[in-house]
C-alpha cells in the first residue's frame, strides 16, 4: 500500500467573523497528506513551494512522515498564497487573493521511487498539473481528485478530460452544481458521474456529505460542533482522512468507501476546531476513534 498526493502547498489570509490570520500554512496537499498522515505512513508528496516557506511547516510535515522527495523548492521566488474570507455563515466564502506564484509555471516531477504508488490523490490545482503527475505514474490503483470553483471556471475542459481517469471525485455542493450546469444536487451527480469517476462525494459543510456510487446513495451527517473557528482544509482533511483509510484498508468497496467516508469527515470536523492545521496537527488515535464512534451513533438509524 503506497500513497501519493498532490496538490497546493501555500500561505494562507483567513478572514472569518472570528480572528484573522495572515500567512498561515494551508494549501491542499499539505492538509490532505497531514489529514491521511493518521491512517497511513509515508504519504508520498509532489508539491512547489517558494523560499518564503517556513522551514518550521516544514519540520511539521516531516514530523508526519510526509516524503518530501517530490517537494521542489523554488528560493528564488514565492509560495502560492490564498486569502479567503468567510460570512457569517461559514458555507460562504469568497476568495479575495489567489496568487499562483510558485504554481504559475510548476513542472511536477514524480520521483522514480513514488512512480508505482497504488492509491492518488489529486489535490486542488490546476486540473493539468493533477494530469501531467498521472501521467508519470505506473498503473495506479485508485485515483481520487478534489477540484474548486476557481478551476471549474478557468480550466472546464481540461477538468472534463481529468476526469475520465478518476475514480472517486470530492466536491462541494455550489462545484457539483457549477460543474454539471444542474440545480438538482441528484441530476447534478448523475451527470458528473457520467463524466468519467463512477463514485461522486458532494460535501455539504456542516449537513455533511453525500456519497453517490453507481446507483447507490450514501447520506453521512455532519458533527454537531458548537465552535467553529475556521473552516479552510475542511475539504481537504475530509479528502486525506478519505484515502487515508481506503489505502491502509486496501478495500475500496462501497461498504468501506463509507467508513472512509465518516473517517474523512472525523478528520474534517477536528480541521475545523482551530485555525490553519493547528488541531490537526497533533490527533491522537482515542480522540480519531471517539470522534468515529460519536458519529456512528447520531447516524444510527437501526432501532428505528
Ligand atoms: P478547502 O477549504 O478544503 O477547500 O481548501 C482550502 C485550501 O485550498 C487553502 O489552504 C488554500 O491555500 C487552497 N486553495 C485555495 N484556492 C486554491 C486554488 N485555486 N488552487 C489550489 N489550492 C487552492
Amino acid at each position: 500500500m503506497s500513497l501519493l498526493v498532490v496538490g497546493s502547498l501555500a500561505l494562507d489570509t483567513i478572514e472569518t467573523p472570528f480572528g484573522k490570520a495572515e500567512r498561515t500554512l494551508g494549501g491542499s496537499a499539505t492538509f490532505i497528506s497531514v489529514a491521511a498522515s493518521y491512517f497511513i505512513r509515508p504519504v508520498r508528496l509532489i508539491g512547489v513551494v517558494g523560499g518564503d516557506f517556513p522551514q518550521e511547516d516544514i519540520e511539521l510535515l516531516k514530523d508526519k512522515e510526509i516524503d518530501l522527495e517530490g517537494l521542489q523548492i523554488k528560493e528564488n521566488e514565492k509560495t502560492f498564497h490564498w486569502h479567503g474570507k468567510y460570512s457569517f455563515d461559514l458555507n460562504m466564502r469568497d476568495s479575495l487573493v489567489t496568487e499562483l506564484n510558485v504554481f504559475a509555471n510548476f513542472d511536477p516531477i514524480v520521483p522514480e521511487t513514488f512512480r508505482k504508488s497504488s492509491y492518488v490523490c489529486l489535490g486542488n490545482i490546476n486540473p493539468e498539473l493533477q494530469k501531467k503527475v498521472l501521467t508519470q505514474l505506473d498503473k495506479p490503483k485508485f485515483i481520487v481528485a478534489d477540484t474548486m470553483n476557481f478551476w471549474i471556471e478557468s480550466k472546464y475542459n481540461e477538468l472534463i478530460d481529468l476526469l475520465n481517469f478518476v475514480d472517486v471525485l470530492i466536491i462541494n455542493d455550489s462545484e457539483a452544481r457549477e460543474l454539471s450546469h444542474e440545480a438538482n444536487l441528484f441530476r447534478a451527480a448523475k451527470k458528473i458521474q457520467s463524466y468519467g469517476p463512477h463514485t461522486l462525494i458532494i460535501k455539504k459543510g456542516e449537513h455533511g456529505a453525500l456519497l453517490f456510487h453507481e446507483n447507490e446513495l450514501f447520506i453521512a451527517p455532519a458533527y454537531p460542533l458548537e465552535a467553529i473557528y475556521d473552516p479552510t482544509g475542511a475539504g481537504d482533511s475530509f479528502a486525506g482522512g478519505f484515502i487515508g483509510y481506503l489505502s491502509k484498508t486496501e478495500d475500496t468497496s462501497y461498504e468501506n468507501m463509507k467508513r472512509a467516508v465518516i473517517f474523512g469527515s472525523t478528520i474534517a470536523s477536528f480541521s475545523v476546531e482551530k485555525f490553519s492545521l493547528e488541531r490537526i496537527k497533533d490527533l491522537t488515535p482515542l480522540e480519531i476513534k471517539d470522534r468515529f464512534n460519536d458519529f456512528k451513533r447520531f447516524a444510527d438509524l437501526s432501532s428505528i
